[in-house]
């Protein structure tokens, strides 16, 4: 017989019908009862809701029923039924009942509920099996999904730009070198430096930090382009909000400026939190329910209310004014750090604010530099309980100034050549940003810790599983 997955059986009962037979496959989320009667709550990921199985132990043989613990993975045939308890609209009458496999009690590390989240980080390869995750790795999808239906759906091509990189002039953080040279026996140059003419690619190679120069390259002659994969920095950061290894969503338009950009930006994160909340309340529900009370009350406000558009100089304004002590002083130049960024947000406006024309001196050499000299058309995404979710920027489309900043920054001209020439032949006005998956998670999951927001996390000593 072919098997009915739980969602179904759940939610399309009607479509099956009651009192047909069906056959489910998942694991044992909880067994209770007594002599007379067994009840299993049966999981198989396709929903964060159990399927109950009742069972008569006096059908089944003794060493079976006892095999049937949480964590035991079972293949159940029985009849779709209306439920006689409360809390289910259908369960299963068990006709037979096979075990695919055993999970000790004592030793299995899920045996009991309410583990705290650093636990489950150290039981990588089973945390995916609890109702968090279970909830998170389906919101994971849907939001993947959500990204690349937006995109495509208003005529913006996916464009795969390459992990390994030679450019290492982004800034955008320290990188991981990739190379098969044997670090036991390096060949060297005369002057005793790492020859990495030696190496696979003749020239020294990282994983890259950012797919946007690429993407500039894309959008230069396709419109309107995004990407969609792996990040990598190496930066010694230990924080809730940064990883090693992250997703980031960059989409790179030619012919928009920052106002199109900031537009884009706002539609796009209001179009996933919106697609969540169309298609993943029982997830959303069951977080709001058990780890976070204002998760949705959250996510409609976000929806629903315009950004806060805000220049750096008036940020510095406001916490200058605020009479808040922050850890970190407060002045016009300063890199903003996480308690300025959630006092903006938080405190102050209680709303998402977009922060444009940050000092040319803390941002990115390729940002456009605004008539003042002094200021660039950057523009960073502010979140509650976030901060950064989104940083991007009007990119400098003159070749002339675009080469001051790379002299400025002593930029090795040999390792941007081909992004200048961008600028040479045909160039455009054109902006983009880059949207960090997993802090987009951390919004709509209401989680707190970056490293649960993804399957497996890479954080400084930690890529265990
Ligand atoms: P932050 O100041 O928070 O470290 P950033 O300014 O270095 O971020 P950008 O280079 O602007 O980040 O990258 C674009 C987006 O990628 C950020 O807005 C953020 O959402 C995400 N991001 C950056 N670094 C990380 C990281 N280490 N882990 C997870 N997401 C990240
Ligand atoms: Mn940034």
């Amino acid at each position: 017989m072919k098997r009915t997955k739980i969602i179904d059986a759940i939610k399309h009962y009607e479509a099956i019908g009651l009192g047909n037979t069906i056959s489910v496959k998942g694991w044992v989320r909880t067994k209770r009862g007594n002599n007379a009667i067994t009840f299993i709550a049966l999981n198989d990921g396709s929903i964060v809701h159990n399927l109950q199985i009742v069972a008569d132990p006096a059908k089944f043989d003794e060493e079976l029923m006892k095999q049937i613990t949480t964590g035991a993975c079972l293949h159940v045939t029985g009849t779709l039924v209306e439920s006689q308890g409360k809390g289910q609209a259908v369960e299963v009458v068990a006709q037979e009942i096979e075990v695919y496999g055993t999970a000790d009690p004592e030793t299995y590390p899920l045996q009991k509920k309410g583990h705290s989240m650093e636990f489950l980080r150290e039981i990588g390869h089973l945390r995916p099996r609890t109702n968090y995750f279970g909830c998170v790795l389906r919101l994971r999808h849907a939001m993947a999904f959500a990204i690349h239906k937006y995109f495509n759906d208003r005529g913006f091509f996916y464009l795969h730009t390459p992990l390994i990189t030679a450019s290492d002039a982004e800034g955008a953080g320290e990188m991981f070198s990739v190379s098969t040279l044997d670090p036991n026996n390096l060949p060297k140059t005369p002057e005793g430096k790492v020859d990495y003419t030696k190496d696979f690619f003749g020239k020294h190679v990282s994983l890259t930090v950012s797919g946007q120069l690429e993407g500039e390259l894309g959008a230069l002659a396709l419109g309107g382009i995004y990407t969609f994969g792996p990040t990598f920095r190496a930066e010694n950061s230990n924080t809730p909000r940064h990883l090693a290894e992250f997703w980031m969503i960059e989409p790179e338009v030619a012919f928009n400026d920052i106002t199109d950009n900031m537009d884009l930006a706002e539609d796009f994160i209001k179009y996933l939190v919106q697609y969540a909340l169309d298609n993943n309340m029982d997830d959303l529900q069951f977080l709001n329910d058990m780890f976070d009370k204002e998760l949705i009350e959250r996510m409609k406000f976000v929806v629903s209310h315009d950004f806060v558009r805000l220049g750096y100089t008036e940020a510095i304004d406001i916490l200058l004014k605020s009479g808040k002590k922050f850890d970190f002083p407060v002045k016009w130049g300063i890199d903003l750090q996480s308690e300025h960024e959630r006092y903006l947000v938080e405190n102050h406006f209680q709303k998402p604010v977009i922060l444009t024309d940050y000092p040319k001196e803390i941002k990115a050499f390729y940002m456009k530099l605004n008539d003042d000299g002094k200021t660039v058309r950057a523009m960073d995404v502010l979140f509650p309980k976030i901060g950064e979710i989104i940083g991007g920027s009007e990119r400098e489309e003159n070749y002339d100034k675009l080469m001051q900043r790379v002299q400025e920054l002593h930029i090795p001209e040999k390792d941007v050549w081909w992004y200048l020439e961008t600028r040479k032949y045909g160039s455009a006005p054109h902006s983009g940003f880059g949207l960090g998956f997993e802090r987009l998670l951390l919004f709509v999951t209401g989680m707190t810790n970056i490293r649960d927001v993804i399957p497996f996390p890479r954080t400084p000593q930690n890529a265990e599983f």
